[in-house]
C-alpha cells in the first residue's frame, strides 16, 4: 500500500469519466476517495440525488443491508442477513452528481476568463471556457473536455479549436488521462489532466504548473525527486540527478511503453508499435536529441538480447 490519498480534484476527475458523474456515499465518502471525496462535498460542486434504500453492509461489506429507519439526523439503522442490525452513517445512502454547470462556472472564474466567450461544444461533454488576454497580446483560448479518449469527442472539439482560429494558442483540459490515445485527433495539441495542474481550495481551483500568470506557488508537496521517473506519466517531467527536464512527446511516450511493459523491455519494434510510430528501425535515442541525460539516465540496449530496457533508480523502486 502506497497510502497515497486521491485528492479531491483526482475524484472529481474520475466521476467526470463517467458516462453519467454520480456516486453513493459509500463510495465517496469511504475507501480511497475518502478524504478526496468529503472534501469535494465540502466545495459544493456535488448535488445531492435520490437516497438509496440499500447498500453494501458496511460490516461485512458483502451482503445488501437495507434501511429498517432513521435514528436522529445522520445516522440510519441497517438490517443485513449475515450481521443483523448495523448501525451506519447516513450520507453513506446519499447519492451525489458533479453539477456540471458549477464545475465550469468554477473553471471560468479560476481562470480569470471573461463569461461571455463560454461556449457548449457537445453537450454535457466539451466546452469552450474562454479567452485570455495576455497583457503582450497573445490570447489564449481555453477548453475543457471530459471523455476526450473517445475520437468523436475529441473530433468536435478540433472542429470547435479551428473555427476559432485557435490551433496555435488553445489550452485543452479535460478529466481524462494523458496522454490521449494513439490516432487522437489532437494529436500535438497541449493537452492537460486537471488533477495534474490543479487543486481545489475553497470555490476555486489553483493552476499551480501551467499558468504563469497564477499566483499561486507551486503548493506544498512531497520534495522533487533526484533522479525519477514519477512525474513522467502525468506531468510529463524526468529528474535527473535533482534536474527536471520536460520531455517531448514521442520521448514521454517512448519511457511510458518501457514503464508499462512487461519486465521493462522491450524490442525497438514494439516500442514504435506502442509510439504509433512506423519508423524502421526504430531507435529510440534519435529521439532524444534534446533531454540526451534522460534517455542515458533511464534506458540501456541490451545487444545480446536485442532489446531495450528501462532503467530503475532505487527512488523510483515503489512505482514499479
Ligand atoms: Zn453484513
Amino acid at each position: 500500500m502506497s497510502g497515497k490519498l486521491v485528492n479531491a480534484t483526482e475524484v472529481l476527475c474520475r466521476l467526470l469519466e463517467q458516462s453519467k458523474p454520480t456516486i453513493n456515499g459509500a463510495a465517496l465518502l469511504g475507501g480511497e476517495f475518502g478524504e478526496g471525496g468529503h472534501e469535494l462535498v465540502r466545495e459544493r460542486l456535488l448535488v445531492l440525488g435520490p437516497a438509496l434504500s440499500y447498500l453494501t453492509c458496511p460490516d461485512c461489506g458483502i451482503e445488501m443491508a437495507r434501511v429498517v429507519r432513521f435514528v436522529g439526523v445522520d445516522q440510519v439503522l441497517l438490517y443485513c442477513d449475515e450481521c443483523g442490525e448495523v448501525d451506519a452513517d447516513r450520507a453513506l445512502l446519499q447519492t451525489y452528481t458533479v453539477s456540471l454547470s458549477r464545475f465550469i462556472d468554477r473553471m471560468v472564474s479560476s481562470l480569470e476568463l471573461t463569461p461571455s466567450n463560454r461556449k457548449a461544444i457537445d453537450n454535457d461533454i466539451s466546452w469552450r471556457l474562454g479567452v485570455h488576454e495576455h497583457k503582450r497580446g497573445k490570447a489564449q483560448t481555453w477548453y475543457f473536455a471530459r471523455h476526450l479518449n473517445d475520437h468523436t469527442v475529441a473530433r468536435h472539439l478540433l472542429d470547435q479549436i479551428r473555427s476559432d482560429n485557435a490551433a496555435q494558442s488553445a489550452k485543452i483540459i479535460t478529466s481524462t488521462d494523458v496522454p490521449l490515445p494513439d490516432g487522437s485527433p489532437l494529436v500535438g495539441y497541449d493537452i492537460k489532466n486537471l488533477a495534474a495542474i490543479a487543486r481545489m481550495s475553497q470555490n476555486v481551483f489553483l493552476f499551480f504548473d501551467d499558468r504563469a500568470e497564477a499566483t499561486v506557488a507551486q503548493p506544498e508537496e512531497e520534495p522533487a525527486p533526484v533522479t525519477s521517473l514519477r512525474h513522467v506519466r502525468h506531468k510529463g517531467w524526468a529528474y535527473v540527478d535533482g534536474e527536471k527536464y520536460e520531455l517531448e512527446g514521442m520521448q514521454q511516450k517512448i519511457l511510458l511503453a518501457l514503464m508499462d511493459a512487461h519486465a521493462h523491455r522491450l524490442e525497438g519494434k514494439v516500442i514504435a508499435d506502442r509510439c504509433g510510430s512506423d519508423a524502421f528501425p526504430f531507435q529510440p535515442a534519435k529521439y532524444f536529441g534534446r533531454n540526451n541525460e534522460v534517455y542515458k539516465a533511464f534506458v540501456r540496449y541490451v545487444p545480446g538480447d536485442k532489446v531495450y530496457e528501462l532503467i530503475i533508480h532505487p527512488e523510483d523502486a515503489d512505482l514499479f
